[in-house]
């Protein structure tokens, strides 16, 4: 189902930690028009009243991830950070039936959009990408101050989308939330959006009636009015907006009857970063299913389900080793050991000159042909599917490129196969380079240590048709990993020779 996994991307190294380190102030939702929000939520609960909900069924929906870059290509978000949030956003909704699914990965590059999604360029633009076959998440980089939001209305006739800036949307709580208000739910503090949060000398202490829209009830400590004040949810308490950096709420703030609020932090919705654990509320994870099986949510149900298996270790890397240097520069071959169930892995390649670079493939090996001569570079690679993206990177490793030309394969020189014997090979021992050609081939065989020091070498070695046994002698050398290469023409070929005691 993952249709259009482009392999190429760029990020400019966005580092979510040093984001949320420097969390002053908290950026919190930024969901414009709550209010179409809730009355979303009412008109679906009054269409679903007689709904008969799906019993022990897990429904599958696709998220399509819009990885947006400035128009130059460069600060893309890195696709660790949506896989990390998929791997969240699963957790947050274990508990309900619902799971999610990568569907997509798209990547968009305009600046508008990175710095501006909120503006009438910005949207105009991300209305044209929409698909209405997922939930679409934008991450860029800012969101007007906010650390994401939800764009109402709901339905394909709608807007529907999510923006969530690429600091914050792998938090644990954050791509919950604003799917949680892509399924109709308000803030708990519904009304008191745009006051800033509750302020006794502004907003009084107790409260008044009204919350700071003008339009919504406060909601009542006891209950009474809560069909229908603040969020119209029952069971969230009654709350006025407290947000924190740390999950404490120590105010004393009063309902309009005088009786002190106890706000649920650990809510999903509401606004507390630094909580140990997060839920919805049991009225929550109703209106989330009102929502789910509602007319409108018909597109982000396919009735499919993605490859479940759990992906629980990460991949080896098997070549290059670390500290190796590669003699050609532009021929260098990555792998890494195979994970079971993974269908796709994540190889993230870094180096001083062009920063971070990530790749997708679906196979455990990836050629790369752009590197520069002489430069070291660090890479690491995850397994994941589309429905599993929680693993963790490899181990890094660093290897060096040579400066060595690649220009052709020894196949093309009528080599058809060759081979290193016996491997291993005790460190006093000869050993052979085995050829098997279709004409004759003039070739050097090259003996390395993995950091590029040539221990031996014997040069214009001529191999006629059929197979042919080179004879190497390089005198006693230390146990280890050692390259021989051959080189013939424009072509080199390589390959790995242990030696033991
Ligand atoms: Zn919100």
């Amino acid at each position: 189902m993952i249709k259009r996994f482009i392999t190429l991307t760029l990020s400019l190294g966005i580092l979510l930690t040093a984001a949320l380190q420097a969390q002053q102030p908290i950026h919190l939702c930024g969901t414009r028009d709550v209010e179409a929000v809730k009355q979303q939520m009412l008109q679906n609960r009054l269409e679903m009243r007689d709904f008969v909900f799906p019993r022990n069924a897990v429904t599958y929906v696709p998220v399509r991830f819009i990885l947006v870059a400035k128009s130059d290509g460069s600060g893309r978000p890195n696709e660790r950070l949506a896989l990390q949030a998929l791997c969240n956003l699963n957790e947050q909704y274990a508990d309900q039936d619902i799971q999610f699914y990568l569907s997509e990965f798209y990547y968009y590059n305009s600046t508008t959009v990175y710095t501006n999604p909120t503006g009438f360029g910005g949207s105009t633009a991300i209305k044209n990408l929409m698909q209405y076959n997922a939930i679409n998440v934008f991450v860029t980089n800012e969101a007007d101050d906010a650390a994401a939001y939800y764009q109402p209305p709901a339905g394909p006739g709608g807007n529907d989308w999510i923006v969530a800036t690429s600091a914050y949307v792998s938090d644990v709580r954050v791509l919950a939330h604003e799917v949680g208000h892509f399924f109709s739910l308000p803030h708990p503090f519904h009304g008191w959006e745009s006051s800033g949060g509750w302020d006794p000398n502004i907003h009084g202490n107790p409260v008044g009636t009204m919350a700071p829209d003008g339009q919504t009830l406060n909601e009542l400590v006891n209950g009474s009015n809560c069909e229908i004040a603040g969020d119209g949810i029952c069971d969230t308490p009654a709350d006025y907006m407290f947000p924190s950096g740390n999950c404490t709420y120590n105010l004393n703030a009063k309902d309009p009857n005088g009786q002190l609020l106890d706000p649920d932090k650990e809510n999903i919705m509401n606004y507390h970063f630094g909580c140990s654990s997060y839920h919805f509320s049991d009225d929550q994870k109703q209106e989330i299913q009102n929502s789910l099986f509602s007319s409108n949510r018909n597109y982000v149900r396919p009735n499919y389900t993605p490859n479940l298996t759990e992906i629980n270790q990460s991949p080896s890397v098997i070549s290059p080793s670390q500290n190796e240097e590669i003699p050609t520069y532009n021929h260098v071959e990555l792998e890494w050991s195979e994970v079971p169930g993974a269908d796709y892995y994540l190889l993230e390649i870094s180096n001083a000159s062009f920063g971070t670079r990530t790749y997708i493939v679906e196979d455990n090996s990836l050629l790369l042909t752009d590197l520069e001569p002489n430069k070291g570079y660090i890479w690491k690679v995850m397994a994941f599917n589309e429905y599993y993206t929680c693993a963790n990177y490899s181990t890094q490793k660093i290897f060096k490129t040579g400066d060595e030309i690649f220009s052709a394969t020894v196949e093309e020189l009528g080599l058809e196969s060759w081979s290193v014997f016996p491997n291993p090979v005790s460190g006093t021992q000869r050993f052979f380079v085995s050829t098997k050609t279709t004409k004759p081939v003039e070739m050097d065989v090259i003996v390395r240590t993995l950091t590029g020091q040539a221990v031996y070498s014997k040069t214009g070695v001529k191999v006629a048709p059929g197979q042919t046994d080179v004879e190497l002698s390089p005198g006693k050398l230390p146990a280890g990993m050692y390259l021989v290469s051959i080189r013939a023409e424009d072509a080199v070929d390589t390959k790995r020779l242990v030696v033991v005691e």
